[in-house]
């Protein structure tokens, strides 16, 4: 029984993985020969390459579904997800928000820290998502079933999206946005931005929070993560992501993989007392550093393997 799980659960990675690209026909030979693991980069004095990027992201099969400690992060904003995939919940007056379901599998977890904070997973109105992987939104369907809540999707991810079947359940998108609009529930605005590259509506979104008398701008980035082989239209893409993201407001920088974001050593520092951890404006960037390098580095190596 163990044994299918865990074989079903590695084929859900290997097909969000061939799903993102990040291994395909080129890059894959199916146990023959290791997946290629280049190129390298240096940013901000660490060394990554693409495998240590998703390694970095995904953690273990254990680190996908075990639930790290939920938090409050800043304001009305709170960690409901596992170790290695986030899924945040916004509480306002009028019901709260989930951005993030993860795997279908994970949602009694996501559930039970929604729980442990004090909140009710049925005053969840709306269900937002980064992007249409499976390791974000296919709980999608669950949620909706468990809470009613009014799924809400980016136009250009709903092919992705509509793929995500858990169970052969169909993905539910109650609503249709495009770039620049806004999602309101009580006192909260979302404002969604379309960064696509990682998927093709991939998709950031900002709000702000208030601690302490102040407001902060809060970015739940997408992944900036780009596929093994850029296309000229996924290098477009990411060029023009890059540079929008470069110009939100951000003080709080927030991801779909605590790893972009460092969670794990700032919940550290949060549980050590120091003074609010996620607010960091000086690292929002951090992340957008790291994938814009890769990207580049991949686009110069095909560039000198391209036949002339
Ligand atoms: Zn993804």
């Amino acid at each position: 029984m163990f044994r299918l799980i865990n074989q079903a659960s590695r084929w859900k990675i290997f097909a969000c993985l061939l799903a993102s690209g990040l291994i395909g026909p080129r890059a894959v030979s199916y146990g023959q020969n290791p997946t290629p693991d280049h190129p390298s980069i240096v940013v901000h004095g660490q060394t990554y390459t693409p495998s240590s990027i998703l390694e970095r992201n995904m953690g273990t099969d254990a680190d996908q579904t075990t639930a790290f400690p939920p938090h409050r992060i800043i304001g009305n904003i709170y960690y409901v997800g596992t170790r290695t995939l986030s899924s945040f919940l916004i509480v306002t007056p009028q019901g709260n928000i989930l951005m993030n379901s993860t795997y279908e599998r994970n949602v009694p977890v996501i559930e039970k820290s929604v729980t442990q904070l004090g909140f009710k997973f049925s005053d969840i109105k709306i269900l937002l998502g980064n992007h249409g992987h499976s390791d974000h939104q296919e709980g999608d369907a669950l949620v909706r079933q468990m809470t009613g809540a009014q799924t809400i999707a980016m136009a250009e991810e709903v092919p992705a999206l509509q793929a995500l079947r858990p169970g052969g359940k169909e993905h539910p998108i109650d609503k249709i946005i495009h770039d620049g609009d806004k999602v309101t529930l009580g006192d909260v605005t979302l404002v969604a931005h379309l960064t696509p590259g990682h998927t093709r509506g991939c998709t950031s979104w900002t709000a702000t929070a208030q601690e302490a008398g102040k407001s902060y701008n809060v970015l739940f980035g997408c992944s900036l993560r780009p596929p093994a082989v850029v296309t000229p239209a996924i290098a477009a893409e990411l060029t023009r992501s890059f540079t929008l993201v470069r110009a939100l407001p951000c003080d709080v920088q927030l991801g779909d993989h605590g790893a972009q974001y460092n969670m794990q050593a700032k919940y550290a520092m949060l549980k050590a007392g120091a003074p609010n951890p996620f607010i960091s404006p000086a690292t929002c960037m951090a992340e957008a550093d790291i994938e814009e390098a890769m990207f580049h580095a991949l686009l110069d190596e095909q560039e000198k393997a391209a036949p002339r």
